[in-house]
């Protein structure tokens, strides 16, 4: 963004929110300024409501701004959904491949190229820390201070949406910070899987081996996509050993433990605990209700402290979630002209529950999913019966509930019919050993987890 443009809407903001009050007020989280060009203003906007509302409302009073800047300027709103609160630059791809060179994701010189990969939103100064999360932050702040030196390899893991992507971010533009010139390399284990591929499609394989092998700090995203692509994992294998011989740091995410993802090999899971393995648990309540007092600071509308709290013992399960609903309830305010109060989080939150109940993350979706899947009842995922073609299907969704809920074995269990927690324990190994030794139902695995979470 340039200081021109973050100045002028900048200006425009400050003057509309002091001609105007309460949720009558312009508020960041719907919308923000994507570029100035050929004295064009483009701004994005979330929703067509948002657009619509605040050209209605405020058309008049961002032209006079405008041209008190210059008469020849004059705006646009477009629809950009996902854009929300505190993202203050629009993001960029961040998955370059061998095929776009100029893209590559490991800057020779300028640093420019670098910040480039991150959200200039994941870093240090906006990551709010409590008790679910303190162990991982000062294991990530140690890496920046000593890298490759104090904790080497650093494996991050936590359920979606608690905060690892922002922590490996936060190093990598850290690091950066300290030194312009570092040689970063920033991706998802499933970039680094199709860049792999395409590397040896177009033969490159080489070009390939040493773009990896020669940086200074390698951040790979959600290891657990490394699962069941060997040739994938050889070649990291290698990757990461000759980075770690030569001291330079590794960092690593994933949504399990080392030993817990499944389909990947144990020579390559013992490497990734061989330093630092820390966990990322679902924020306290202290802890949410401080990123929602800090979600409140920067959107530039006064939300009562009731209505903190109260969002804050409503959505319990990670800090994404959080963050949605509190961007939702101040989208709801403005569009539909109603002040910021409990009720209106009641009714953010009921849509909220019913996306969730009929979307990815609970017990009884997952339930639901994976007896169609297999063809069997509800009733019968969860019964007694205890016949092979039943019990399958049973280990499976527990085995899945463990990967994308937050609940607990026990509490896994207690769905299931009330079964104890060593039973799910015993089904998800066994769902592991199986994906380990057998590559059909590696894939049949797969298949059950894309119906169950299409997202992923
Ligand atoms: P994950 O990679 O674990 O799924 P993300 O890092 O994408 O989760 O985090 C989800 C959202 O929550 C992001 O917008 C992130 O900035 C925010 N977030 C997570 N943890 C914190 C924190 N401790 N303080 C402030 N924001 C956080
Ligand atoms: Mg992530």
């Amino acid at each position: 963004m340039s200081i021109a443009m973050e100045s002028v809407w900048q200006k425009i903001i400050e003057r509309v929110n002091a001609e105007n009050s309460g949720s009558s007020k312009m508020f960041k989280g719907s919308i923000s300024p994507l570029r100035l060009e050929n004295n064009i203003l483009t701004l994005a906007s979330v929703n067509e409501f948002c657009r619509d509302l605040i050209n209605k409302r405020y058309e008049k009073d961002i032209k006079r701004i405008l041209s008190e800047f210059d008469p020849a300027l004059s705006y646009e709103i477009i629809v950009k959904p996902g854009k929300t609160a505190n993202v203050n630059k629009p993001l960029q791809p961040t998955l370059p491949t061998l095929s776009e060179p100029s893209a590559a994701p490991i800057a020779k010189t300028a640093s420019s190229k670098y910040e480039s990969m991150f959200n200039s939103k994941y870093t240090f100064d906006s990551f709010i820390v409590g008790k679910s999360n303190q162990f991982a932050h000062a294991v990530c702040q140690g890496v920046t201070k000593k890298p490759g030196i104090l904790h080497n390899p650093v494996f991050i893991y936590g359920g979606v949406g608690l905060g690892k992507t922002h922590l490996i971010q936060a190093i990598g533009q850290e690091i950066l910070k300290n030194d312009p010139k570092a040689k970063i390399a920033y991706l998802s284990s499933e970039s680094f899987t199709n860049e792999f591929i395409n590397s040896i499609n177009i033969k490159k394989i080489d070009e390939f081996k040493k773009k990896y092998r020669k940086v200074d700090l390698l951040l790979i995203d959600d290891v657990q996509f490394f699962a069941n692509k060997e040739s994938t994992q050889e070649e990291f294998f290698h990757t990461f050993n000759e980075l770690y011989q030569q001291k330079k740091q590794i960092v690593l995410t994933s949504d399990t433990s080392p030993d817990k993802i499944p389909g990947v090999e144990e020579r390559l899971a013992s490497r990734f605990s061989m330093g630092v393995v820390v966990d990322i648990q679902p924020p306290d309540l202290e802890t949410r209700t401080a990123i929602l007092m800090n979600c409140a600071k920067n959107s530039m509308v006064a939300v009562p402290d009731d209505v903190i709290m109260y969002l804050a013992q409503g959505v319990t399960s990670n800090i994404r979630a959080l963050e949605g609903a509190f961007n939702t309830v101040l989208s709801f305010a403005g569009i539909m002209n109603k002040p910021i109060d409990k009720d209106l989080v009641d009714q953010v939150l009921k849509n909220m529950l019913r996306e969730t109940a009929g979307g990815k993350i609970g017990i009884s979706w997952i339930i639901k999913r994976v007896a169609e899947f297999y063809d069997i009842t509800e009733a019968e995922m969860v019964g007694k019966r205890r016949s092979a073609d039943l019990v399958l299907p049973r280990q499976v969704a527990m085995r899945l509930c463990q990967i994308l809920t937050d609940a607990s074995l026990n509490q896994i269990g207690e769905k299931f019919g009330g079964r104890d927690h060593t039973t799910v324990m015993h089904a998800c190994d066994k769902v592991n050993k199986m994906i380990k030794n057998d590559k059909n139902f590696a894939e049949e695995f797969e298949r059950v987890k894309r119906v169950v979470d299409p997202n992923k």
